[in-house]
């Protein structure tokens, strides 16, 4: 007897050593699956112990491209439940998303948010909901009742979890406030490749710019470049900025045609848009995303004074 439970432990653990894409060793946990790291975070802050998480989308990853793998789809194809960013972000895995709402627990956490409140550009929902610290929030409790609803038996630790984790978020949009209103107003302004720090800037009073829509998929073209290159020159913004998921070819074009106005702009920094950090890093959660990319604005827009 005791060999042959020697011989099944010899033969789960092989199992769950060689299956990378295929859910975990029945670990006993809810086994949730997130697209994008910003809600894998939130799963991984408030499930905390009780759930087995996987992300699809790591560091360096655009959302607005990615197409899910066979893996991907075993993935979520064995998942208790589905947690992905929703209003259209992951425009190339809709498909796939809508095949499994119908089939099992799903929720689109940043659709949590009134439609009212959230922004509409070139007639379409704005998606980078997180850069909006005081509204992710509502995605924070709509994940937090979608845990204890499809796991009721650790609903009381789910609910103390995103208690906690509401006051960092609290706290964290009030520090993005009063760093940002350091900047002076005419220079308050974010110039990226693609337009993913709406919310950021109708939070917290930033003027933003993006070279290429809410969406990466179209390329900006060479009067867009121009005319950037002119704001940026007459306004005599000190820096734009690189995004860690998104080609800087983009950004240093801009910075090539303000040269040639005779204006020099810096690039700021590298920020985070739709991807996070390596995890075990503090960019590779939300909290430390968020922030990095608050202190390298305000430190690249003050002339390095910001921190
Ligand atoms: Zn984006």
């Amino acid at each position: 007897m005791k060999h042959a439970l020697f011989l099944l432990l010899i033969l789960s653990l092989a199992i769950a050593g060689c299956g990378g894409n295929d859910k975990p060793a029945d670990t006993g946990k809810l086994y949730v699956v997130a697209t994008t790291m910003q809600v894998g975070d939130l799963i991984r802050v408030i499930g905390a112990e009780h759930v087995e998480l996987s992300v699809l989308m790591g560091p360096g990853i655009d959302p607005h491209q990615y197409k899910a793998s066979a893996g991907d789809v075993d993935r979520l194809t064995q998942a208790d439940l589905i947690v992905y960013n929703g209003l259209h972000l992951e425009a190339k895995m809709g498909e796939v998303l809508e095949r499994l709402n119908s089939r099992k627990p799903t929720l689109a956490a940043a659709e949590a948010v009134p439609e009212a409140e959230l922004i509409v550009l070139d007639g379409a929902h704005d998606p980078h909901l997180w850069f909006d610290v005081a509204r992710w929030r509502l995605a924070l409790d709509a994940v937090a009742a979608k845990l204890a609803e499809v796991d009721p038996e650790h609903a009381a630790h789910y609910q103390t979890n995103a208690t906690a984790y509401r006051a960092q978020l609290t706290e964290l949009d009030e520090y993005c406030r009063a760093q940002i209103s350091r900047i002076q107003p005419q220079q308050r302004m974010l110039i990226t490749a693609h337009d993913a720090f709406n919310y950021l800037g109708r939070g917290y009073g930033l003027e933003v710019v993006g070279l290429q829509g809410i969406s990466t998929v179209t390329e900006a073209g060479t009067a867009d470049v121009q005319n950037l290159a002119a704001l940026i020159a007459s306004r005599k913004i000190p820096a734009l900025f690189m995004e860690t998921s998104v080609s800087p070819r983009a950004i240093e074009a801009v910075r090539e045609a303000v040269r040639a106005k005779g204006f020099e702009v810096v690039v700021g920094g590298e920020i985070y848009s739709d991807a996070m950090g390596d995890s075990g890093t503090p960019q590779g959660t939300y909290l430390g995303m968020v922030r990095h990319n608050v202190d390298t604005i305000v430190s690249a827009l003050t002339g390095g004074e910001g921190k």
